[in-house]
């Protein structure tokens, strides 16, 4: 008895979907890049409830006949390639003719062509892959294809479906890497009846804007290189640009999306140490080669190539980045090839950027075990006490010293008492801009009472039993971190109202988080209220910004945010302390007066943990007049 059978049609293209249409921006992926390849000059993607109840795509591409308005939907049905030599000389996105097969097998779809030498338009309805209607209408030249109820027959998919927000997100990637492929089209994303963007003209540099925020481009560097075998352009992220999430690293081939894991190794290696660990630069490289260079046919997604020569192709591109970033442009008394600790910030500086990333460097990231930080911790009142006495022989100041802040020394390490008075208080406010605004007079004393400043970096200070020496930024960080942590706990209104409330530009997707993120942020002190679809006026900011950066702190901790969400999966409000903590807290190179590392110093050690900065490095370190004396021979 025979008990194989072929499988229905139907059957066929279920399964095959499953493969093509994993979720709704797969889906998106193929109907753009059919909308692509009918060469159309304009296409409009609209999506509700992101993608799960509606994604249509409308193009005024070529158009199609009725008999292919019916054939289209047919499984390894394709107007692409006719012969296995075709295979080999693609010059098309689509060629396996299966997309539309999947699509119609898991939704509900409809179809309106309209070819530009004929009068009427057909329109065909399909669902589940069963044809319920086929008629002529009118319609404009082109095509319209709408796809409702993803996976409404496919109740296990529709079930692993994400969150509307994380399958928008994969929706807004999808088409922004196709809008950057291909800047001669114009793009228009309409979501939940808003629209997203609308890019009216070619201008790439625009586009980047438009998604990766105003004066983008300038933090690139261009590079371009031709040959035989390839031809490489494309755009390289300065040093500022170099911390950037896992999705802003685009690679097209022949303007097709794609992934490599080992061109972008490539691309990682050019950099070389520029880079520091976890770090990747935001990159955007058009790669173009002979189609029978490679093949893209090795899954369904056609998201994965494979390269003929991909040696050859993995050092063409190393050595182009490499070339391209050895030009950049940084700050004069650095060089390439020192070690990259000098230049980051100064970079970002430069660029009139702020950059997060000063201390990430692998030279000093060593970090304490736990039990290290214990014992550390009941030691540091006793060291705060010995630094007070060796420097002043009295407290200088109001802020918070350990012996207001805990009776005793074996207390537990705790966040700032709620009764601790908040940065709002006046004279800490005044202190606390003392060390924004480096207002005193520069003493030129020599290490001995004093704080000293080394390379506007790191404070050194004498104590008794030898050298502290201080990391200026990750012990501000230290503080602002505990402080807005003890903000949001307590809920203490710490707010500055903005004499000039201001706009800021955002994305639609981080205004999502913007809101998601309200009642914390409020609580540490920002107040802002939603303006049109993209942008937001903040009104008022915590007490404790840096003076002059009102305007960005919002706006960059939202950034820092989803880059730690991605990076590091970190608890709401531990997040937003910490990206508020590291963007805007003194940065290394910011100049402090003697009086400024005083109450540095004093509001470190009034921190439950002085030793180890919200990230796990280490603020302080200690060198012992021994040691000293075993460098010089003493012993
Ligand atoms: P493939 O793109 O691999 O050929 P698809 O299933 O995506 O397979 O599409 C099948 C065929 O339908 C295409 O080869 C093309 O001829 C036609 N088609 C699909 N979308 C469009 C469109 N937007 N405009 C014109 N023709 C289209
Ligand atoms: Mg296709």
């Amino acid at each position: 008895m025979n008990l194989i059978k072929k499988l229905p049609d139907a059957i066929a293209n279920k399964i095959a979907a499953g493969e093509v249409v994993q979720r709704p921006a797969s889906a998106v992926k193929e109907l753009l890049e059919n909308a692509i390849d009918a060469g159309a000059d304009e296409i409009t993607l609209i999506v509700k409830d992101a993608g799960k109840t509606l994604i249509q795509v409308i193009d005024n591409g070529c158009g199609m006949s009725e008999a292919d308005a019916l054939l289209c939907f047919e499984r390894f049905a394709t107007s692409k390639i006719s012969s296995p030599d075709d295979l080999e000389n693609l010059h098309t996105l689509g060629f396996r003719g299966e997309a539309l097969a999947s699509i119609a097998a898991v939704a509900q779809v409809e179809l309106k062509t309209k070819r530009r030498d004929e009068a009427l338009a057909s329109l065909v309805r399909i669902d589940g892959g069963a044809f319920q209607e086929t008629s002529k209408t009118n319609a404009p030249d082109g095509t319209s294809i709408a796809v409702r109820n993803l996976f409404y027959n496919v109740p296990a998919r529709r079930k692993f479906l994400k969150s509307d927000q994380t399958e928008f997100k994969h929706i807004y990637e999808t088409i922004v890497a196709q809008a950057l492929a291909r800047p001669e089209i114009k793009w228009k994303f309409i979501s939940d009846g808003e629209e997203v963007f609308n890019l009216a003209t070619h201008s790439l540099a625009e586009r980047l804007e438009r998604f990766f925020g105003k004066d983008f481009s300038k933090g690139l560097i261009e590079f371009n290189e031709m040959n035989d075998f390839a031809n490489l352009q494309g755009y390289l992220g300065k040093p500022a640009m170099m911390k950037r999430p896992k999705n802003e690293q685009f690679l097209f081939l022949n303007r097709r999306v794609v992934q490599s894991r080992q061109l972008h190794h490539a691309i990682m290696q050019g950099y070389g140490e520029l880079l520091g660990e976890r770090e990747q630069p935001f990159y955007l490289v058009y790669l173009e080669m002979e189609p029978r260079r490679f093949d893209v046919n090795i899954h369904p997604t056609k998201m994965e190539v494979r390269f003929e020569d991909e040696r050859n192709l993995y050092n063409l591109l190393l050595s182009v980045v490499k070339r391209a970033v050895s030009g950049m442009d940084f700050s004069p008394s650095v060089k390439i090839e020192e070690k990259p600790i000098r230049f980051e910030s100064d970079v970002a500086r430069a660029n009139g950027l702020h950059s997060p990333a000063t201390s990430d460097f692998p030279g000093v990231q060593k970090r304490l075990r736990y039990d290290e930080r214990e014992s550390e911790f009941r030691s540091s009142n006793a060291l705060y006490a010995e630094f007070k006495r060796e420097t002043f022989g009295e407290p200088i100041s109001k802020t918070p010293s350990p012996q207001n802040a805990r009776s005793t020394e074996s207390e537990p390490p705790s966040l700032l008492p709620v009764d601790e008075p908040p940065p709002r208080d006046e004279p800490q406010r005044r202190e606390l801009e003392l060390i924004f605004q480096s207002s005193e007079p520069e003493s030129e004393r020599a290490l001995g009472a004093y704080p000293v400043q080394l390379h506007n970096r790191y404070i050194l200070t004498q104590i008794k039993s030898g050298l502290m020496i201080i990391d200026q930024h990750v012990a501000h960080e230290r503080i602002l971190y505990e402080r807005a942590l003890a903000a949001m706990d307590a809920g203490i209104s710490n707010s500055q109202q903005l004499l000039f409330p201001h706009r800021i530009e955002m994305k639609l997707w981080d205004m999502k988080i913007l809101e998601d993120l309200r009642p914390d942020l409020e609580r540490l002190g920002f107040s802002f209220r939603q303006f049109g679809a993209n942008s937001v006026v903040v009104e008022g900011v915590p007490c404790d910004v840096k003076p002059g950066r009102e305007e960005r702190i919002l706006y960059e901790l939202i950034e820092q945010y989803l880059d730690y969400q991605q990076r590091l999966r970190l608890e709401k409000r531990d997040n937003i302390a910490k990206s508020f903590a590291c963007r805007n807290a003194i940065m290394a190179g910011d100049k402090l007066s003697q009086r400024e590392m005083s109450i540095l110093i004093d509001q470190l050690f009034a921190t439950s943990m002085p030793y180890v900065c919200p990230h796990g490095r280490p603020i302080v370190i200690k060198l012992s007049l021994a040691e000293f004396d075993k460098m010089f021979g003493r012993t």
